[in-house]
C-alpha cells in the first residue's frame, strides 16, 4: 500500500479531468489522473467533434482526447487506469480505494462525468456511432435532410428533437406514455414545430441497420394495442436522460436530487474542503466538452489556491 500523499489526484479522464491535469501539472503539483473504466470519457464514443475551438476542420473524439492526454503528460502528469470503489473524504488527507490499492491526496478533483442512459437494446449498442447517438449537439449535423427518431418524453428529448429539426427533414419523438414529462414551455415548442411528429404509447424494440450501412429504421410496438410497425429513419437518438457518475460519493458530498454534485456558485468547491468537482458530474445544463474543459481549469486553480492557503495556515 502506498503511503505517498499527493498534492492533487484527478478522478476521471474526460476533457474536465485532462484540462485540470494540464493546469495542475504546469503549476508543478505533479497530478495523478485515475482514468477509470471509460478512459477519455464520452468523447470516446463521439465520431466527429466540430465545435471544439481550435479545430477548424473538426476532429475525431478519441483523437481529441489523445491530444489532451499527451498535453497533460508533457508537463509530468501521471496516469493510472483503475476503477475507484470507495472514497474517504472526511479528513485533510483524502483516501481513494481501488484495484487493491489506496491513493492518498490533499486535494481531489472529481471529473467522473455523466453517462447517457440507453434503452439497453443489443442493436442500439451495435450501431452506436453508425447512426445511433445520444448527443444531438455532437452528431445532429450528420443527419441533414434525414428522418430521425428520438426516444424520450422529458426536457432532454424535447431539446434534442427541437435542435435536430435544424438538420433533419422529419423528427419522430417516440414516447412510452401519452403524456410528456417535459416542462410546459419545452412541450409547446416541440408541439408547434411542424417537423416534429409524436408517436405516443410506443416503445422501441429494435434498431434496424448495420454498422456498414447505418441505421435504416426502428421497430416499435404500441403498448396499448400491441401493434408493431417499422418507422423508417436514418438516425436514432436516445434522449431518456443522463446519470452523473457519482455513486461512490453518495453520503460523502452534497448532491442534488438527481445525483449531480453541488458546487458553490462561480467555483468548483464542493461541500467538502479540498474536494472540487468539474465537468458533467456537476453540470446538467451545458454538458459540452468545452464547458467541461473550462471547469477543469477552474478546479485546478481552486485546488492550487486551497493548497497555498493550507500551507500558510498549517
Ligand atoms: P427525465 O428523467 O426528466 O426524462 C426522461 C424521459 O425518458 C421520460 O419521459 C421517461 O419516460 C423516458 N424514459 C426513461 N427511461 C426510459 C426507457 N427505458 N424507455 C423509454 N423511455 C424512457 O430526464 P431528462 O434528461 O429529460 O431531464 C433531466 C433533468 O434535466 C430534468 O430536471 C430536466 O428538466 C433537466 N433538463 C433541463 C434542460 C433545460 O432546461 N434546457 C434540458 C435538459 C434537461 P416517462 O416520462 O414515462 O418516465
Amino acid at each position: 500500500m502506498s503511503e505517498q500523499v499527493r498534492e492533487v489526484i484527478i478522478l476521471g479522464s474526460g476533457p474536465a479531468g485532462m484540462t485540470a491535469a494540464i493546469y495542475a501539472a504546469r503549476a508543478d503539483l505533479k497530478p495523478l489522473v485515475l482514468e477509470g473504466i471509460q478512459p477519455g470519457g464520452q468523447l470516446m464514443i463521439t465520431t466527429d467533434v466540430e465545435n471544439f475551438p481550435g479545430f477548424a476542420e473538426g476532429i475525431a473524439g478519441p483523437q481529441l482526447m489523445e491530444i489532451m492526454r499527451n498535453q497533460a503528460g508533457r508537463f509530468g502528469t501521471e496516469f493510472e487506469q483503475v476503477h475507484i470503489e470507495k472514497v474517504e473524504l472526511g479528513a485533510d488527507v483524502k483516501v481513494l480505494h481501488g484495484g487493491g490499492k489506496d491513493y492518498r491526496c490533499k486535494t481531489l478533483i472529481i471529473s467522473t462525468g455523466a453517462s447517457a442512459k440507453w434503452l439497453g437494446l443489443e442493436s442500439e449498442e451495435r450501431l452506436k456511432g453508425h447512426g445511433v447517438s445520444a448527443c444531438a449537439t455532437c452528431d445532429g449535423f450528420f443527419f441533414k435532410d434525414k428522418d430521425i427518431v428520438v426516444v424520450g418524453g422529458g426536457d432532454t428529448a424535447m431539446e434534442e428533437a427541437s435542435f435536430l429539426t435544424k438538420f433533419g427533414s422529419k423528427i419522430y419523438v417516440v414516447h412510452r406514455r401519452d403524456k410528456l414529462r417535459a416542462s410546459k414551455a419545452m412541450q409547446e415548442r416541440a408541439f408547434n414545430n411542424p417537423k416534429i411528429e409524436f408517436v405516443w404509447d410506443t416503445v422501441i424494440t429494435e434498431i434496424l441497420g448495420s454498422p456498414e450501412e447505418g441505421v435504416k429504421g426502428v421497430r416499435v410496438k404500441n403498448v396499448k394495442s400491441d401493434e408493431e410497425k417499422v418507422i423508417d429513419c436514418q438516425g436514432y437518438f436516445a434522449a431518456i436522460g443522463h446519470s452523473p457518475n457519482t455513486e461512490i460519493f453518495r453520503g460523502s458530498l452534497d448532491m442534488d436530487e438527481t445525483g449531480y454534485i453541488k458546487t458553490e456558485l462561480g467555483s468548483t468547491h464542493t461541500s467538502v474542503p479540498g474536494v472540487f468537482a468539474a465537468g458533467d458530474v456537476q453540470d446538467k445544463i451545458y454538458r459540452q466538452a468545452v464547458t467541461a474543459a473550462g471547469t477543469g481549469c477552474m478546479a485546478a486553480l481552486d485546488a492550487e489556491r486551497y493548497l497555498e492557503e493550507q500551507a500558510v495556515s498549517g
